[in-house]
């Protein structure tokens, strides 16, 4: 099954076989990218808007790097500054923005579900760039990336998920993406921070940082959403990076050859230990955000192609 379809909206509807061709073509990318020879001809006429009406610094910095090196024309719209804060609804910017007639638009927004919902109101591919606690696919697909390459293999790896899973879209792309790749999954969280019917997705549960994490392959690390919590969900930071935050002591339970991810930012001191992070013998932190300008070319090359091979349909120009 080739990737055919329209928008990037989330993992859940991708079959590992579309995961598997995102990934070839933004591991050809990654090669590119390191010897300076991106094709500056595949987005090349075609406008890329990027629409963020929540803060990012590595995604949307990725997104616009990623249409640049392909040769879009791209636009960042400063959120804060719209009409949004005039009062215009989510649906009117984006039928403001579609009259425009951009090819590609990428959002993020605080709303999980907002993104799916623009999406049908626009002509032009949508990427989603993170909706609320629900998906973040570019980020679990350089994740995944960075996975394979570190490991040789994306099947049968034994991956713990640690932290803040409750509020994060990360995990929940993560999951599906890793479980489709017949991955075997822990999930480690104090238990105010693990979602119910978390067992339904076919995962291991723990709330012990020590015992979750024997023998894993990948130990990949959550930031704590504090925007996304109303009230207190843990006593206090110290005590929880005594028990949940990554450092050697927890790590020396994972397989000698473990690698820690963290999709960023990072709260040193609360969720890792700084000198984890900055380990280049156990951290891929650095890789993560390499791979994100590779997946991001390619999902963004893959989406114009099936747009224009539509259009050449349709009879429209491309
Ligand atoms: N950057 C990721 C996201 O947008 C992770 C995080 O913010 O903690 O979801």
């Amino acid at each position: 099954m080739t990737f055919r379809a329209r928008h990037l909206l989330g993992i859940e509807p991708l079959h590992p076989t579309e995961i598997t061709e995102l990934l070839d073509t933004a591991q050809r990318y990654a090669e590119l990218n390191r010897h300076g020879r991106a094709p500056r001809d595949v987005l090349a006429g075609l406008t890329q808007i990027n629409m963020f009406f929540e803060n990012s610094t590595r995604t949307q910095a990725s997104f616009e790097i990623a249409g640049k090196r392909l040769g879009a024309d791209v636009m960042n719209m400063a959120m804060q500054a719209s009409s949004l804060k005039k009062g215009e609804t989510l649906i009117d910017t984006a039928l403001t923005l579609n009259a425009m007639r951009p090819d590609l638009l990428v959002v993020r927004h605080p709303n999980s579900g907002a993104v799916d919902l623009l999406a049908q109101k626009v002509n032009c591919a949508v990427l989603n760039a993170g909706d609320g606690r629900h998906e973040h696919p570019t980020q679990a697909l350089l994740d995944a990336l960075t996975i394979r390459r570190a490991k040789g293999r994306l099947h049968r790896l034994s991956i713990a998920i640690c932290g803040d899973i409750a509020h994060s879209r990360v995990a929940r792309s993560n999951i599906m993406l890793l479980g489709k790749m017949e991955n075997r999954i822990r999930l480690i969280a104090p238990p105010t921070l693990m979602p119910s019917g978390v067992a339904e997705f076919g995962v291991e549960v723990f709330d012990d940082m020590e015992e979750g994490l024997k023998d894993v392959d990948v130990v990949m690390m959550l930031r704590l959403q504090k925007e996304r919590m109303d009230g207190g969900f843990i006593p206090s930071e110290r005590e929880y990076f005594h028990r949940y935050g990554l450092d050697a002591a927890k790590l020396a339970h994972a397989k000698p050859d473990a690698i820690v991810m963290h999709p960023g930012p990072m709260n040193r001191g609360v969720e890792i230990d700084g000198t984890i992070a900055d380990d280049i013998n156990r951290s891929v932190i650095q890789e993560q955000v390499e791979m994100g300008v590779a997946v991001r070319m390619a999902a963004m090359d893959l989406l114009a192609r099936n747009m224009r091979a539509a259009r050449d349909q349709t009879g429209v120009m491309a």
